[in-house]
C-alpha cells in the first residue's frame, strides 16, 4: 500500500502529459511549475482562442472547460483546436476523458479534434475499447501520482522542448 497519499483530482492535462512522460505527471501534480510562456504554448492559445471561434461555445464543467460546436441527434458535438498533430494521441485521449466526464453528467457527446495549421480534422467517439483504455490510465496515472518521488528521467524526443528539462538534466 501506498505510504503518500497525493491529493490530486485527474485533469486533461494530466491524461495529456500521461502520453508524453510519466514524470512529468508527477512533477505537474505535485505543483511543481516550470515555464509555461514558450512560444508554441502562445501560439497554441492564439490557435485556440482565435480560429474557428465563429462556430464555438465555451461551456464550463466542473474541472474543464470545452468549446461545444453543435448539437446533432441530442448529442453534443465537443471540439478541441490543437496547433499540430504532433500529440495526436494526447489530444485524442483528452478530449476523450471530456467526453467521458461529460457522460458521466449524463450528456451524450462526441468529439472533433482541429489542427488548423494543418488543415485536418478528426473525429473521436468514446466506445467500449477506449473508455476501457482511458480507466486503465487514469488508473496509472493515481499510481504515478501517488508515488514518493518522481519516475526517474528518461531521456525522449520531447526532452529537448519540456519546460522540465533543467530540473531534470542539469
Ligand atoms: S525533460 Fe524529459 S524526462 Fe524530464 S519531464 Fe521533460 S520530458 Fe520528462
Amino acid at each position: 500500500m501506498c505510504m503518500y497519499e497525493a491529493d490530486v483530482r485527474i485533469n486533461g492535462t494530466l491524461i495529456w502529459y500521461y502520453f508524453i512522460c510519466k514524470r512529468e505527471v508527477w512533477l505537474i501534480s505535485h505543483g511543481i511549475t516550470a515555464d509555461q510562456e514558450d512560444e508554441n504554448i502562445e501560439i497554441g492559445r492564439f490557435i485556440h482562442e482565435n480560429a474557428y471561434s465563429r462556430e464555438k461555445k465555451e461551456i464550463d464543467f466542473d474541472n474543464f472547460k470545452v468549446d461545444v460546436a453543435d448539437s446533432i441527434d441530442g448529442k453534443i458535438i465537443v471540439q478541441e483546436v490543437k496547433k499540430s498533430s504532433k500529440f495526436k494521441k494526447s489530444a485524442r485521449m483528452q478530449l476523450l476523458f471530456y467526453i467521458y466526464e461529460i457522460k458521466k453528467s449524463g450528456i451524450d457527446a462526441r468529439g472533433i479534434l482541429l489542427f488548423p495549421e494543418e488543415r485536418k480534422r478528426e473525429e473521436v467517439v468514446l466506445d467500449e475499447a477506449s473508455q476501457k483504455e482511458l480507466d486503465s490510465v487514469i488508473k496509472d496515472i493515481f499510481k504515478i501520482v501517488n508515488l514518493e518521488k518522481p519516475p526517474i528521467p528518461e531521456k525522449c524526443k520531447y526532452c529537448r522542448n519540456c519546460a522540465y528539462s533543467e530540473l531534470c538534466w542539469a
